[in-house]
């Protein structure tokens, strides 16, 4: 019998016909074993490249003892073997690459017995819940389908990296013990332990960080970065996660736009093999429109219309009281009454009177009063208790929504920010119960939204606040409306135009970002517009505005959620599958245990004491 060892000559993945005869090493985990008591023992090895058939045979190579070890093998022993590669007896697996070899094997070295495990890092049995992943992730990690995740995300970066070193970015780290600045969501406090009472904030994003390396001469800065947010539970997020972060010196919306769209085409093109061709653009109004969100999805029809006019010729009480909302404000004022209207293809057939009454109930979440619906049926009748307030525009409305018998009609009535809302979040679960967004991997829809509003207001504090983030600048058409604009000219404010810019695949945000303000003034009437007092601004903003006084360039950037990239190119919509170590939705690492207690000494050292206190 050989020495036995563990040095690897090849991998799991890596043996094929031409090894044949060869004598190999190969090291892993026991993914599954036939045979035990018969002399004949098959285990499959498993390492992160592959799997590997190894046979302990007495009547070819392997001596007794040999087998006698293999016998005691249990799923996720960690093992070493040494043997011959051999054509497999058997017919070849063709679900394996390693499928037309076998190794028979001479010399086993057991290197680590495991404890039962809770479960077996198996793609084809169904998952078992989530939890128990979490806490073991190190076995959950072992799964062939989550190892593929890792060396894609690695790709990814490696691709970042490379193209952004090609056009000329540096990558610049910056700090992550950082300021508290409102930046849009709450922060997480650090406490200083040097300066009682003070605390740092874990960045949201080096946002203003890399404002400033432009103001430094950077010229064009990219960064890998991570950034923390303690927002409420929502399953898409995680309170820490990663961005692409990147700015430019001397740009315009168009400078930056081509850089990285570019960056979208390559990455698409090295890791799935893909031409997306060049990106479509449409303004923020377009996107609400016809879609009823900024992130619109356009693989699949139903889009919105309004039908406003024809709504007003009818004599349906709820359509009325909605139009006469705002009547006087301006046309797309989101304090405007509107009704709209969604044509759904085949509903009458298709959408059951549970599901419309289900879709009543949901967009009565955005605040909308309900969702009237009508059915042209199959002889051209409007159907449905509303149908016959519908009846007196019947001809116009078929015109307008372009209706088929078979159609059904969704109508959503409320001002404009409301019924669009409503109307845009219904469209896309209208769309997942007819089948139609199309499987993963089948469709790129990949475009830009670009012209956002600069503000919006917050529904419950009734404030105005960025819809981007308060550096981003006015369109350039724009700077001198909002140098001139008296802030508490409500339709104006909110009718200026940011030079912001989203790209949004399949109906979701991968990159936002815009071109800055550059010009102090600019940037303290923004400050203004959102509420903050000078000194406030002073206090939270000093460096920024003060940097802003010497010598500026001007500049844009974006920053692209590089989870969201790695779910959609590897065909997950569970961030947490992308992450290596991830929270749960309450922040909880479930592996290590994290957040835990702080002892009375750590907390005495920091100057914080916890109001806390168990059981209340
Ligand atoms: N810092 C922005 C964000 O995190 C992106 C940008 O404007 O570059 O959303």
């Amino acid at each position: 019998m050989s020495q036995p060892t563990f040095k690897r000559t090849h991998t799991c993945g890596q043996l094929r016909d031409s090894h044949a005869g060869q004598t190999v090493t190969l090291c892993g985990w026991v993914n599954a074993y036939r045979g035990h008591g018969t002399g004949l023992v098959f285990i499959d090895l498993r390492d992160r490249y592959g799997i590997t058939q190894a046979v302990f045979a007495k009547d070819e190579a392997s001596a007794q003892g040999v087998i006698d070890q293999a016998d005691k093998l249990r799923n996720e022993d960690v093992v070493a073997l040494t043997g011959r590669v051999r054509i497999r007896d058997g017919a070849p697996n063709p679900k394996l690459e390693t499928g037309k070899i076998e190794v028979v094997v001479t010399s086993l070295t057991v290197l680590n017995k495991t404890d039962n495990p809770p479960f077996l890092p198996d793609d084809a049995s169904p998952l078992t819940n989530e939890e128990l992943r979490l806490k073991h992730r190190y076995i959950d990690l072992r799964r062939p389908k989550m190892q593929k995740i890792l060396a894609t995300r690695h790709r990814v970066t490696k691709v970042v990296r490379d193209y952004f070193d090609e056009n000329g970015f540096l990558e610049i780290e910056t700090p992550v013990l950082y300021k508290s600045t409102p930046e849009g969501a709450r922060e997480f406090l650090v406490p200083s332990r040097h300066v009682p009472g003070s605390w740092y904030a874990l960045p949201q994003s080096p946002q203003l960080f890399k404002q400033i390396l432009m103001v430094s001469g950077c010229d064009r800065y990219m960064q890998i970065c991570r950034c923390f947010r303690d927002e409420d539970p929502r399953a898409d997020r995680q309170s820490e996660f990663s961005q692409i972060d990147l700015e430019m010196s001397f740009v315009r919306r168009e400078d930056v736009m081509e850089i990285m769209e570019g960056f979208v085409r390559t990455l698409w093109k090295k890791v799935m093999g893909h031409d997306v061709p060049p990106l479509t653009r449409m303004t923020y109004r377009e996107a609400m429109e016809r879609f009823g969100i900024d992130r619109p999805d356009t693989r699949y029809g139903l889009e919105i219309k309004d039908i406003s006019s024809l709504a007003a010729k009818t004599d349906f009480g709820v359509f009325k009281d909605a139009l006469a909302k705002g009547a006087d404000r301006p046309q797309f004022s989101s304090k405007r009454g509107v009704v709209k209207a969604i044509r759904v293809p085949g509903g009458a057939e298709k959408l059951t009177r549970k599901m419309t009454d289900a879709y009543g109930e949901f967009v009565k979440g955005f605040g909308a009063g309900g969702l009237p619906t009508v059915k042209l049926n199959a002889q051209g009748v409007l159907e449905t208790g509303v149908a016959k307030f519908v009846e007196p525009i019947k001809a116009e409305l078929i015109a307008a929504l372009g209706l088929q018998p078979g159609d059904t009609v969704l109508f959503s009535f409320d001002v404009y920010s409301i019924a669009t809302k409503a109307l845009g979040e219904l469209r896309q679960k209208v769309a997942k119960d007819m089948g139609l967004v199309p499987e993963w991997g089948k469709q790129w829809n990949f475009l830009w939204v670009i012209d956002f509003p600069m503000f919006e207001r917050d529904k419950e504090t009734n404030r105005w606040v960025a819809m981007h983030h308060p550096f981003t600048a006015p369109r350039d058409d724009q700077q001198k409306a909002f140098v001139d604009a008296d802030v508490n000219d409500e339709e104006t404010i909110a009718s200026i135009v940011s030079a912001g810019y989203d790209i949004v695949l399949n109906g979701s945000e991968i990159a936002g970002g815009s071109v800055r303000i550059h010009d102090q003034a600019v940037q303290s009437k923004v400050f203004q517009l959102l509420g903050l007092t000078p000194q406030q601004a002073q206090e939270k903003f000093s460096f920024l505005l003060e940097a802003l006084r010497f010598g500026a360039p001007p500049h844009g950037g974006i920053a692209f959620g590089l989870d969201r990239l790695i779910m959609h190119l590897c065909g997950t919509d569970n961030i947490r599958d992308v992450i290596a170590f991830p929270k749960t939705q309450i922040g909880a690492d479930l592996l290590t245990r994290a957040p835990s207690p702080a002892t009375d000494d750590q907390l005495k050292e920091l100057h914080v004491r916890s109001t806390w206190e168990p059981g209340r």
